[in-house]
C-alpha cells in the first residue's frame, strides 16, 4: 500500500471531515534513538537512553495494536530509522494493511535501501534544512563529514531513479533568510512535494516568521504547483500528535511542545480508540495529513 499525504487528502476529500473522523490518520514510531546527528531541535534526545532493539514478538504486538487503530498511514522514525537492524521486518508487516512513510537524515540511503523501498512503495521524507553546508552544517551537528553534500548526492539519486520522496525541513532561525532560495533550489531539482515544520519552540520574531510564511505560499503560487508546499506553524492546542516510543509505549505531544505524556498511564502499550481519540488533536491532525484548511 502506499499513502502519501496526497493520497490522504484524495482519500477523504468527499467522504469525511474532521468531526466524524474515527480512527487516527497517521501514527508516528519512534523505532529508536540512535542517530548520526545532533540537531539543535531534535525531538527524539530522550530516546537515546532507551535500549532500541526489541524482540519480534514485542515489534508484532506494537503493530497488533497499530492495526487495532487502523490507521492509513504510519510514519516510521527515531533516530534515524535506517540504522534499526529489524527495520524491513517492521515494514514487511505493517504495509500488508497501513501506508508506510520513512523519515530518514539521508546519510545511510544505499542502492538496497531505495530498491526495497521501491519494491515496497514506501513513501521517504528526506530531512534537510538548506542545501548550502554553511546553514545545513550549523543545525544537524552531523558526526559523518560532508554530511550536507552526501545528502544533496542521495537525493539526486532518488530523483534518478524515480523514487518517491518529500523533503522536509524545520524552518528556524538558522535558516529563515535563506528559506525561500532553499525553495528555489529545490523546485530547479524537481522536488514534488516540501514539507516545512516551524521549529518548537520558536524564539524569533514573529512577525518575521509570519512574512516568510506568506513568502513561502506566494513562491508556490508562482510555480504554479510544480512544486506543493505543506506548512506547519503549530497552533496552540491543549491535545496533540500520537507517537509510539522505542519501547512501544503510546503518548501524546502538544503540536507547539516538546513535552511527551503516556495517552494511558494505565495501559501504556495499547490504550483503546475512544482514549486515543479523545487526546488527538483531530482538527489539527486532519489539515495537517490532507492539506485541507478548515
Ligand atoms: S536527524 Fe532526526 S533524529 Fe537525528 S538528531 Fe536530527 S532530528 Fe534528531
Amino acid at each position: 500500500m502506499l499513502y502519501s499525504y496526497e493520497q490522504c487528502k484524495i482519500l477523504l476529500s468527499d467522504t469525511e471531515s474532521y468531526d466524524n473522523l474515527q480512527s487516527p490518520l497517521l501514527i508516528n514510531w519512534n523505532i529508536n534513538g540512535e542517530c548520526q546527528n545532533k540537531c539543535t531541535y531534535c525531538f527524539s534526545r530522550d530516546y537515546k537512553s532507551i535500549p532500541d532493539l526489541l524482540s519480534e514478538s514485542k515489534l508484532a504486538h506494537i503493530i497488533a495494536c497499530i492495526k487495532l487503530l487502523n490507521p492509513l498511514v504510519v510514519v516510521i522514525s527515531g533516530g534515524e530509522p535506517l540504522l534499526y537492524p529489524k527495520l524491513k521486518y517492521i515494514i514487511d508487516n505493517l504495509n500488508k494493511y497501513s501506508g508506510v512513510i520513512i523519515d530518514t537524515n539521508g546519510l545511510c540511503l544505499n542502492e538496497d535501501f531505495i530498491t526495497y523501498f521501491k519494491e515496497n512503495k514506501i513513501l521517504l521524507r528526506i530531512s534537510l534544512d538548506d542545501y548550502r553546508s554553511s546553514i545545513n552544517d550549523k543545525i544537524r551537528k552531523s558526526s559523518i563529514n560532508c554530511s550536507t553534500d552526501i545528502i544533496l548526492d542521495k537525493m539526486e539519486k532518488l530523483l534518478v531513479t524515480n523514487t518517491n520522496f518529500i523533503v522536509h525541513t524545520v524552518l528556524s532561525n538558522y535558516n529563515i533568510d535563506n528559506i525561500l532560495e532553499f525553495g528555489k533550489y529545490l523546485n530547479a531539482k524537481g522536488i514534488k512535494f516540501w514539507e516545512i515544520q516551524v521549529v518548537i519552540p520558536f524564539i524569533g520574531d514573529i512577525e518575521k516568521l509570519h512574512n516568510k510564511i506568506s513568502d513561502l505560499k506566494n513562491f508556490e503560487e508562482s510555480i504554479e504547483s510544480q512544486m506543493t508546499i505543506n506548512i506547519h506553524p503549530n497552533s496552540g492546542n491543549e491535545k496533540g500528535i500520537i507517537l509510539i516510543n522505542p519501547k512501544g509505549e503510546f503518548l501524546i505531544r502538544k503540536t507547539n511542545s516538546l513535552k511527551k505524556e503516556f495517552i494511558d498511564s494505565e495501559n501504556k502499550d495499547n490504550p483503546d480508540l475512544s482514549t486515543l481519540m479523545k487526546v488527538l488533536d483531530i482538527k489539527n491532525h486532519f489539515q495537517r495529513y490532507t492539506g485541507k484548511i478548515i
